[in-house]
């Protein structure tokens, strides 16, 4: 692009000093400098007289300059203090720290002035005002405010001078997308709106050129994930899986409980992709607790009865081991066909695989799955090493998704078999949900599936917030009932800094505080990060079993474990954690008919922490909650704090706001690479795709 290529230091105002100062601030192109928009405006449309101006209003006035007063004050600093007139009135003027205008306003009879009137020891008076000395009326309009830096010596005056410029010497500004196209957008086009976002004459002409350009921004983005999702169907041979075991009753026979109506769609969906002749491709979405695990399983069931095998991957040993120990029992009563024996049958064989497993023991269930002596492997990122080559792999479901890279998913599918002449489908789930804009921002390329509905019987968590230590008595109280009631609760602590070692001294720190205190008597169990595998295994199942029934933890529990009869979750610190997270902690009760709280103890010290406890006791639905989260803490909140503010997005946002725009440039993007897969007939817009995305961190683009 002619823009992007066309350094700033031509234009007559950048020389190089500020050519350093713009490229401080990642500003090398004119087009970079064109895109540096303004992060707020000035209202400078109102025409006023001294007196009709009232104390806190702002307004342009034509003034004549009665007296003009210089003084030095003790600290150094010079005071000019003016007089102005305008027919009648009177109004003091000051300026601080601008020697020069004493100067300058004894020479000018008539000046506009542009500032806030103020009151000063009951007096009105106009402190540091703009001062136009032209005899034409000042332009009337919203001032740009542009992203100033102190360190690059570049003030947001600066910026604006040179935006002016590049804008006065770029003609059109070339637009990849047609009229026909804009029209049924109802955007305007490229020129207009890079104009009118520099030099808005009303807030109207904000919105509109903020409409258009970060409508690019997402299209972009949408584009880029039409092209790879087309090229993955292109490039792939997906697995027809037979599905006829779906009529038999035994398939959902295996289960405890009737799926809901919502699970039961989900399946569907999942068979319907699992038996084409495409990979799947799916994102599984639902709340905590709505039984998302069970679909996958359900999924994986499918691939085993016809002879593949299927790969579970989760983010913490924890929640491997949990997996493994809750497929055993849920497939306990399914049977796959023996082929060694005619007509004979043998039940599901299901491998865990960790990092942490002890070498012997590792080698003997890579060998079982090499050989496809396992159907069902269940384990960690560590599936992903190279010692890991499956036999058979037909189906893959990846939990948690946002824990993982890109990187890792594709590098499973690849593990597909026969060394990739077909590709195993996936399956990606969710930990929390992600609000829909957010969805379909970052996991664009993935067909989408959301469970809307929990399973019967379950009762909202009851969620009390308590603010002082002195009021924890009722915690206590509730704990120790349910404990007789033959209950599970769980008590989790933060991490103290960070700093992982110290997870054990924050839990033994909570053991030793309830045991000698509201829990004198009570059996505890501590369950940390930093505890060997088999140790964790077995707490977990002692707590499971009910041979314990209270489990001091930090944040290892969080995700994915499913203890049914847990009734109490009581969050220590609260304030340190971050929504999500509080509801990830939260839907770790509530999984069964009976009812349930969550006490979350804290006394946030900032206003952030305070809306996020406020949010989180207001409503128990995780979608509710994400579209809260972002509004608190931003995009960061569903891409990981890390990741916060690299999205590449200078105006877009994947909030609730920029819904509309997301789905039109979702519904474009597909529409046009369905008709030109390479963009060949668009080349501005393949390298403004191009250029977008190698500018933006990988997360953003999934696939
Ligand atoms: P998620 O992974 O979505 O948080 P899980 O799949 O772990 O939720 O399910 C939560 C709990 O609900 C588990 O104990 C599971 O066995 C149970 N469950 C799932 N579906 C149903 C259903 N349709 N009826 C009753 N219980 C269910
Ligand atoms: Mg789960």
């Amino acid at each position: 692009m002619f823009l992007a290529k066309t350094p700033v230091n031509v234009l007559r105002g950048v020389g190089e000093k500020y050519s350093e100062s713009l490229a401080s601030m990642g500003i090398y192109s004119v087009l970079d400098l064109l895109t540096c928009y303004p992060y707020r405006y000035e209202d400078r449309r109102k025409m006023a007289e001294i007196g009709t101006v009232l104390p806190g209003d702002s307004a342009w006035l034509r003034v004549r300059v009665m007296d003009v007063d210089s003084r030095r004050l003790r600290n150094g600093r010079t005071v000019v203090n003016v007089v102005v007139e305008d027919g009648g009135e009177t109004l003091n003027v000051v300026f601080f720290n601008q020697p020069w205008r004493a100067r300058q306003l004894r020479q000018c009879s008539q000046i506009w002035i542009f500032g806030e009137l103020a009151v000063h020891r009951s007096k009105v008076q106009m402190v540091n005002p703009t001062v136009d000395t032209s005899p034409e009326p000042p332009q009337l309009g919203l001032l740009p405010v542009y992203p100033a830096s102190e360190k690059a010596s570049i003030t947001s005056y600066d910026i604006m001078r040179f935006v002016e410029e590049a804008l006065d010497r770029t003609g059109e500004v070339a637009d990849p997308l047609v009229p026909a196209i804009r029209q049924r957008l109802d955007m305007w086009d490229r020129t207009m709106a890079l104009r009118k976002i520099h030099r808005p004459s009303d807030p109207r002409d904000v919105s509109l050129a903020r409409r258009r350009l970060a409508f690019d921004e997402l299209f972009w983005l949408q584009i880029h994930l039409a092209i790879a999702d087309d090229r993955r169907k292109r490039s792939s041979t997906g697995i027809r899986h037979d599905i006829a075991c779906l009529d038999e009753n035994e398939f959902f026979g295996i289960l405890p409980f009737e799926l809901t109506k919502s699970q039961l769609d989900a399946v569907y969906d999942i068979a319907r992709d699992m038996s084409g002749d495409l990979p799947m491709h799916r994102l599984l979405q639902g709340d905590v607790g709505s039984g998302k695990t069970v679909v996958a399983a359900l999924a994986m069931l499918i691939g085993v009865q016809g002879g593949y095998q299927a790969a579970l991957m989760a983010p913490t040993e924890v929640l491997a081991e949990q997996h493994a120990l809750s497929l055993r029992s849920l497939m306990s009563k399914a049977l796959v066909r023996n082929d060694s024996a005619i007509g004979g049958i043998r039940p599901i064989a299901i491998g865990l695989l960790t990092g942490r497993m002890p070498s012997a023991h590792r080698k003997r269930i890579l060998d079982d799955v090499a050989n496809g002596r396992v159907d069902i492997v269940v384990g960690t990122h560590a599936l992903l090493s190279e010692a890991v080559s499956f036999g058979n792999l037909g189906v893959v479901v990846v939990d948690e998704q946002h824990r993982f890279g890109v990187e890792q998913r594709l590098s499973i599918r690849s593990k597909g078999v026969d060394s990739g002449s077909h590709d195993p489908d996936v399956l990606v789930m969710t930990a929390t949900p992600i609000p829909r804009t957010a969805a379909l921002a970052i996991f664009g390329d993935l067909d989408q599936t959301v469970i809307n509905e929990m399973p019967k019987g379950r009762q909202p968590v009851q969620t009390v917030w308590i603010r002082e230590h002195k009021d924890e008595e009722i915690v206590w109280d509730r704990v120790r009932l349910e404990v007789k009631e033959g209950h599970n609760v769980y008590i989790v602590c933060p991490l103290i800094d960070d700093n992982e070692r110290l997870e054990a001294t924050s839990t033994a720190q909570e053991l030793e505080k309830l045991s000698t205190g509201p829990l004198l008597g009570v059996d505890i169990e501590v369950m940390h990060g930093q505890l060997p595998a088999n140790a964790k295994a077995e707490i977990m199942g002692k707590f499971k079993a009910g041979d314990v029934r209270v489990m001091v933890s930090t944040t290892v529990i969080e995700v994915g474990v499913d203890v049914p009869n847990a009734t109490v979750m009581v969050i220590e610190s609260a304030e340190r954690f971050g929504l999500s997270q509080l509801h990830q902690l939260r839907g770790r009760v509530g999984r069964s008919d009976l009812p349930s709280w969550c006490y979350v103890i804290g006394n946030p010290t900032t206003q952030d922490g305070e809306r996020r406890l406020e949010a989180f006791v207001s409503t128990t639905d995780g979608f509710e909650l994400a579209e809260m989260d972002m509004d608190i803490r931003g995009e960061g909140a569903i891409l990981g704090t890390r990741q916060a503010g690299r999205s590449g997005f200078k105006l877009a946002t994947l909030r609730r706001v920029d819904r509309e725009f997301v789905d039109k440039a979702r519904s474009l993007a597909i529409e046009l690479v369905s008709r030109d897969p390479d963009l060949a007939m668009n080349p501005l817009l393949r390298d403004e795709v191009e250029m977008f995305i190698s500018g933006t961190e990988h997360y953003l683009v999934s696939g």
